[in-house]
């Protein structure tokens, strides 16, 4: 029997997991077969569902499916995260104690925000990266009455249109609340435009221009000042603020450092093939490699279909069919009920065209059709 190990329950290991199902069916009944799915959590969230808890838009029972619900019959499930990759031994030690064997392992463990480690961004800002962060920011927007916010972007961050769409989305949300002329809205960046994709950038200047938003290029967040309300750069400028909402800067997983599987936790990969560098039957997919493309859930998903093929290709054929190309998918809300796209990979960059209500409301019917395309159905 093959088996076929996947580490890490979110949209990258669960997409995997359902394609590989669906392709290997036959071979599962005959038991030639076997898929194992580990993960940490017994639930999943569909966590672009928190930008909009932290506007009011969503509340966050919406943004979670029981895990096992989301799987095809056929694949073992368990909550029991990996302790110990032992890469000798085809095999993972996990919480519980146990030993899980493969032919062939795949790596989805995702990314985390690690505020903390930039000294007081934990402490005085506010984020949505978590649902108690995302709560949080909820209550403080609420609470604000006129000032100045400040919008201040770490590196490396997952999902690189957040910055922009909380931007235009607070906008949004103070109009709407007839306090825009009470509010300032100021945007920081590390890099020298607006945004880390060039035709992004070209795109989102102007409508920050046009709506009275300010912005700051060049500015890596290096300390915030509580007491003084001030965020501090590397660069040695820095800005005052009233209520601060940060991108945290995300790491891989605790467990990819613990195990020396790469520097930060982001493990070096093949970014066509997504074999990890020097391991022949391991793969790995979503925030946790370290290719230079976003840490976005359409890479995970794009990765996922392509690792699908090639896994059933290699359990029937013996050898891959398939490279991944670099596509990502992201939408981008503008605020006013309108959003665009940005649609690349790695030899095409993207090409946002205006904001419109449709591209909009195609994103809100996403976040409803999530639990159809995480199950692989779309
Ligand atoms: C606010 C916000 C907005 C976003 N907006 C978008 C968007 O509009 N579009 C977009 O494409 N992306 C967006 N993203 C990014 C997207 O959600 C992530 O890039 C995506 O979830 C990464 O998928 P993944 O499978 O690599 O990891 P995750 O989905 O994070 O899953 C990781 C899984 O690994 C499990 N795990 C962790 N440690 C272990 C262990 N030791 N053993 C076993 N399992 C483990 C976890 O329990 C989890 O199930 C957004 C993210 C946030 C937070």
């Amino acid at each position: 029997m093959k088996r076929i190990l996947i580490v890490g329950g979110g949209i990258g290991g669960t997409i995997l997991a359902n394609n590989l199902a669906r392709r290997l069916n036959h071979e599962l009944h005959s038991g030639d077969v076997g898929i194992t799915l580990l993960s940490a959590s017994d639930r999943h969230m569909y966590q672009p569902g928190l930008l909009y808890v932290a506007f009011g838009r969503m509340t966050p029972d919406e943004i979670y499916r029981d895990q096992a619900s989301l799987l095809e019959p056929d694949i073992a499930f368990h909550v029991d995260p990996v302790e110990e990759f032992r890469f000798e031994a085809n095999a993972v030690r996990t919480a519980s104690g146990k030993s899980f064997e493969y032919d062939y392992l795949a790596i989805a463990t995702g990314s985390r925000p690690v505020a903390e480690s930039i000294p007081g961004l934990a402490e005085h800002a506010h984020h949505v990266y978590t649902e108690a962060a995302a709560l949080k920011t909820f209550q403080a927007l609420r609470d604000f009455q006129g000032g100045k916010i400040v919008v201040a972007a770490a590196v490396p961050h997952k999902c690189p249109m957040v910055p922009l769409e909380i931007t235009f989305l607070l906008h949004d949300y103070f109009q709407d609340r007839g306090l825009l002329d009470k509010v300032k809205i100021h945007y920081t960046y590390p890099i020298n435009r607006v945004h880390s994709l060039e035709n992004v950038a070209k795109w989102a200047a102007p409508e920050f221009d046009r709506l009275g938003i300010s912005y700051e290029t060049l500015f890596n967040v290096k300390e915030v000042d509580g007491a003084k309300r001030q965020v501090l750069s590397e660069e040695g400028s820095s800005v005052d603020y009233d209520l601060l909402i940060a991108i945290p800067p995300h790491k891989g997983m605790e467990v990819i450092e613990k195990n020396n599987l790469g520097k930060g936790g982001w493990i070096p990969t093949d970014r066509n093939s997504l074999r990890m560098e020097n391991r022949d039957n391991v793969f790995v997919l979503g925030d946790t490699t370290n290719i230079a493309t976003s840490k976005a859930g359409s890479t995970a998903h794009y990765e996922a279909e392509v690792l699908g093929e090639n896994l059933a290709a290699l359990v029937k054929l013996g050898s891959e069919v398939k490279t991944y190309e670099g596509k990502v998918f992201c939408f981008i809300e503008a605020g006013k009920d309108r959003a665009t796209y940005a649609s690349f990979d790695y030899n095409h960059p993207p090409q946002p065209q205006p904001p419109t209500q449709a591209v909009h409301w195609f994103k809100m019917a996403y976040n409803r059709l999530y639990w159809n395309s995480v199950r692989g159905l779309l």
